[in-house]
């Protein structure tokens, strides 16, 4: 058959609503880590006698350019309204549901009343509606926008930002309104190369940092599913679990798979966790205290376990986790819950106190232990907890020697080998305002002889810092302030992204850190280049969010 023409659509949309052919189809969205049903996706359907099924494709457009879009939209948050109450009377509680609003429909003034008006008829809580906005249609009126998104978050509607990744300013939507979730674009999954899953990391990186959700949409595979759930993406939707489907198909999904409600607020404070930092649990804290701070690094060995019923069980452990559990002589998971469980195991008394301190206090705790001749450090933080259980987020270090410092001592003793992975690596002795190069990659000149710290950071950066990036590599090695500024980070070093002269405008990090193992103080800087494909994400943040590079 033809593809149906717009004419046809104008012409028999009202008919089309009247008599039910346009119907609500629905998606479900995953806990990543419970595989469990957290929230259902309305996608419009329109079933025509004549033409059979035709796609949002076809008759949104349309209905956009001829201002009828908002009729859809409030039917399709009709239809979500009624089968909302249809499975809470059968006592399945799905917590919510996510709607599309089109841009057109921020334009009419009575939006609002219209959405709350259909909440109010068939008795929905707000919470239990997501509004769904696209990324790349928020440029137009701020102010108007702005207005809108308060409006309904004063209201109790949670606004989720779609297609997240696919405009060009997708940092100025973070920076001009508040989300509680980021719904990152299928096109990141379609081309699932290397450098969108860097992409993907960051951004995840970045939302858990701002104290926004999670979402992808479009998982198709159960290898794009493995690496988000590794990222530490909270939710998941696609075809990888199932078509948006008809309400008859997906109550019987829902009978089977759908999440309680204690769960839902269980793992929406575990979702925080930021399974890409380094330093997760000082970040989890201190975004309690309300600091949102944007890291990069490494990932750091973490685990996600739950006490229930006095029980110990993993529920997520990263690979860098299950690594140094296997150095440490453990078989497996269950072998090493079994730390944890087991009254006659040695380590038994010394891990359950600091998971009950660490429930009870809600403070980071620690645990340093021998097991098999290597030794290993255990930290945890209590991310959630309800009636008879509670989440903490585990970190597990290890370490060949004894002490930690003298691994940095070794470190500098290891020489060129592992100081060629870095461009440059200098020792400074701020009490003695002397600095001793180490490690050159590039042939640079000694700039140490200079006569005071200041004056050789000031030579380094005329000769080899990018002019663009001078003013904020002498603030980055400002050494006023530098110990304060290394103490209060939570990795106990400093980082900044810079551009040198000698990579013609790519990506260095430069990193102090403070080296505690010699009788003088001591700070060791290294800078490294940024591998391929970070270095366009940084070339946006340095034109958009200069401030973040430190
Ligand atoms: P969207 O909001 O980004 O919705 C996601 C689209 O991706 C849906 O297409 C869905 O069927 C599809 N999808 C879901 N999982 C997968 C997957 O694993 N792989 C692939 N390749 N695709 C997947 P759909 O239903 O055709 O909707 C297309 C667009 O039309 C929606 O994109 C949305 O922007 C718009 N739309 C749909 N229903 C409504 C509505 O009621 N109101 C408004 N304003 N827009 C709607
Ligand atoms: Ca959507
Ligand atoms: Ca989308």
């Amino acid at each position: 058959m033809d593809a149906v023409s717009s004419a046809y659509i104008l012409e028999h949309f009202s008919e089309a609503i009247e008599k039910g052919f346009v119907q609500a189809y629905y998606q479900p969205i995953y806990r990543t880590v419970t595989e469990k049903v957290c929230c259902l996706e309305t996608l419009a359907r329109w079933i025509d006698p004549d033409y059979g099924m035709l796609s949002p494709a076809e008759f949104i457009p349309v209905l956009e350019r001829n201002g009828m879009i908002l009729e859809l939209d409030m039917e399709m948050l009709r239809q979500t309204c009624v089968f909302y109450k249809e499975l809470f009377s059968r006592g399945i509680p799905i917590q919510a549901f996510s709607v599309n609003l089109s841009r057109h429909d921020l334009g009419h003034e009575d939006l609002f009343e219209r959405v709350l008006k259909t909440l109010d008829t068939y008795d929905v809580p707000h919470e239990a509606i997501k509004l769904e906005i696209t990324e790349s249609l928020m440029f137009d009126d701020i102010q108007v926008f702005k207005k809108i998104i308060s409006q309904f978050s004063d209201a109790g509607f949670s606004i989720w930002i779609d297609d997240f990744g696919s405009g060009y300013s997708s940092l100025n939507v973070l920076q001009n309104y508040s989300f509680d979730v980021m719904k990152f674009d299928m096109l990141f999954l379609q081309n699932f190369s290397s450098k969108s899953r860097k992409m993907l990391t960051s951004l995840i990186n970045m939302a858990k940092s701002l104290g926004i959700h999670t979402l992808a949409e479009g998982v198709e595979t159960k290898e794009q599913r493995d690496f988000l759930l590794d990222a530490g993406c909270e939710a998941l939707q696609g075809y990888y679990y199932s078509r948006p489907v008809s309400r008859e198909k997906l109550t019987s999904i829902a009978e089977t798979q759908t999440e309680s409600a204690e769960d839902r607020d269980y793992w929406n404070e575990i979702g925080h966790v930021n399974f890409l930092s380094p330093t997760p649990l000082d970040e989890f804290s201190f975004r309690e205290e309300g600091d949102r701070r944007a890291e990069m690094g490494d990932r750091a060995p973490l685990a996600l376990l739950e006490f229930s019923q006095n029980k110990a069980f993993y529920r997520f452990v990263n690979d860098s986790f299950f690594h140094n559990m296997q150095i440490l002589g453990y078989a497996d998971i269950s072998d090493l819950e079994m730390a944890f469980n087991d009254r006659k195991r040695d380590s038994y008394l010394a891990l359950k106190k600091m998971a009950t301190d660490a429930i009870s206090t809600n403070q980071i705790q620690e645990v340093d232990y021998v097991n098999q001749g290597v030794y290993y450090k255990v930290r945890a933080k209590c991310v959630a907890r309800k009636a008879d259980r509670a989440m903490l987020a585990v970190q597990l270090q290890t370490f060949e020697s004894e002490r930690e410092v003298k691994t940095a001592m070794e470190m500098l003793n290891y020489g060129n080998a592992l100081f060629a992975t870095y461009e440059l690596v200098v020792q400074i002795f701020p009490e003695r305002d002397r600095s001793t190069r180490i490690f050159t990659a590039q042939n640079l000149p000694v700039y140490d002889q200079a006569g005071s710290m200041l004056k050789s950071v000031q030579k380094f950066c005329q000769a080899q810092v990018d002019p663009a990036d001078w003013e904020r590599y002498q603030r980055f090695m400002d050494f006023t302030d530098m110990q304060e500024r290394i103490r209060n980070s939570p990795k106990r070093f400093i980082q900044g992204y810079f551009r040198m002269k000698w990579g013609n405008g790519s990506w260095y990090t430069a990193r102090v850190a403070e080296i505690p193992a010699f009788a003088e103080k001591m700070y060791l800087l290294t800078i490294q280049s940024i591998q391929g494909d970070g270095m366009q994400w940084l070339d946006t943040i340095a034109a958009e969010h200069p401030e973040m590079l430190i």
